[in-house]
């Protein structure tokens, strides 16, 4: 399969230079050069199928001509040891959590996959120094360092801003040691990704390094977010309720939901999308005025969607031909501030006894506000609430229970690397290292 550049100035290349690549040379985002539909006999028995096993079909779309079955298999297999359960909260709206990886957020799945697919390259081309760059607003750090964790050949330089994410989210990627280094920058998350980015972009490093991106705009980590929207169906067709079937999916960089899209053109039997933002709720605006008008993000209690330039919206662009109209007919928005979030998951909680996480809990509330009587809805729950323990107390005022794989975290010593956000400092960091 070939992938193309969003921005359409730079050559098509295959999977192994898109994954190792990450960024196209033209600052585009690679899109996968067709989206096959899958066959009617897929979703027949979608819901007998296990969650390994539907991802494995899905994979196989996607990844089947570069990569032979048995490997692949064995890549979804090690990645996604997990469930992704579909629990019924409320009238007609159902949670798919997504949390249920090692580092309890949906990122666990993009990321360990991710991991696997890269190590198979590079180990496949017989390299030894690749440089992953991962900028974080708080969950992929922790996905994606301890998907990497002890890959051979692979380091990875997580950029966090610094005081912007919970002690838990931080805990997870810097205490881990080995082959995995933490950056504290003095900024924002944008300044984080635009580090990245302009890294990436940089004629120097490139000659001298070998850099690779483990962000949403990666494909190895933004395809394989599609194949929990086709579990999910497959749970709900399971007991007669996969009717009108809307998804809310809590945003940020919009990487999740843009592989819901995906999995929509491959026939995933969705009726629309709702994306649900915090306060930086710049897509919001944009199905709004046709505007689209990036700007630093405001931090809020749900951290992870603190993005005020997504970089997945040049794919949903692409999708949709930039077609505001098209794109209107799929997704709505909705956005919720952080005394509307609190209320949310209070109010929930009291009410049905299912305790939200502040981003789960905008795309709860958005189908709540938003779905007709003759539409089911299922959210995107993306992260366990322990991981903001201290937002999710304070709201409920009832202790957390916190689930032994994050406590093992908190044990660990804190060690990273404190930087401001100047690009040639971040620069002269890789050359010497
Ligand atoms: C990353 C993240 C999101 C946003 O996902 P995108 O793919 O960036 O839109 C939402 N919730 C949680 C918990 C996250 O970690």
């Amino acid at each position: 399969m070939k992938y193309y550049s969003t921005n359409g100035k730079a050559p098509e290349v295959g999977l192994q230079e898109a994954v190792v690549k990450g960024l196209a040379p033209d600052k585009g985002l690679y899109m996968p050069g067709k989206i096959e539909e899958l066959p009617q006999s897929f979703f027949d028995n979608i819901g007998d199928m296990s969650f390994q096993e539907t991802a494995c079909t899905v994979a196989g779309a996607f990844f089947g001509e570069d990569i032979e079955a048995a490997t692949l298999k064995g890549i979804v297999c090690d990645a996604l040891g997990f469930d992704v359960p579909v629990i019924q909260v409320d009238d007609r709206i159902y949670s798919l959590e997504l949390f249920h990886g090692p580092t309890l957020a949906f990122k666990d799945i993009g990321g360990r996959f991710m991991a696997r697919l890269l190590g198979y390259f590079i180990k496949k081309q017989g390299r030894k120094d690749v440089k992953v760059l991962v900028a974080t607003s708080g969950d992929t750090g922790s996905a994606v360092a301890n998907g990497f964790l002890g890959v051979e050949g692979i380091h990875v330089y997580v950029l966090y801003p610094k005081g912007k994410v919970s002690r838990i989210q931080e805990c997870q990627f810097t205490t881990l040691g080995r082959n995995i280094t933490a950056i504290e920058i003095d900024g924002t998350f944008d300044d984080c990704q635009a580090l990245v980015k302009t890294a990436f972009l940089d004629d120097e490093l490139n000659k001298k390094l070998v850099l690779t991106s483990a962000n949403s705009i990666n494909v190895a980590r933004f395809l394989p977010q599609a194949f929990y929207y086709f579990h999910a169906c497959g749970q709900l067709a399971k007991s007669g309720k996969a009717k009108n079937v809307v998804f809310s999916v809590p945003c940020g960089n919009f990487g999740n939901i843009t592989a819901g899209l995906i999995a929509k053109r491959m026939g995933l039997p969705v009726k629309r999308f709702i994306a649900a933002n915090n306060r930086n709720s710049i897509f919001c605006e944009y199905l709004q005025t046709g505007k689209y008008d990036p700007r630093p993000s405001v931090q809020t209690i749900a951290n992870a969607m603190d993005v005020g330039d997504p970089g997945n919206f040049a794919r949903v662009l692409d999708l949709y031909n930039k077609s505001l109209e098209e794109i209107r007919k799929d997704i709505s928005g909705k956005y919720y501030d952080d005394e509307s979030i609190g209320k949310i998951v209070k109010d929930a909680y009291n009410k049905t006894g299912y305790l939200l996480d502040p981003h789960g809990a905008c795309a709860y509330q958005a189908l709540k506000d938003d779905l007709h009587p003759d539409e089911t809805g299922i959210f995107l729950e993306t992260a366990h609430p322990a991981k903001f323990l201290e937002t999710v107390e304070n709201i409920t005022g009832k202790r957390i229970t916190v689930p032994d794989r994050l406590q093992a975290f908190m044990k660990g010593k804190k060690q990273s690397i404190g930087m401001s956000k100047e690009f040639v400092e971040f620069k002269r960091f890789l050359l010497e290292i």
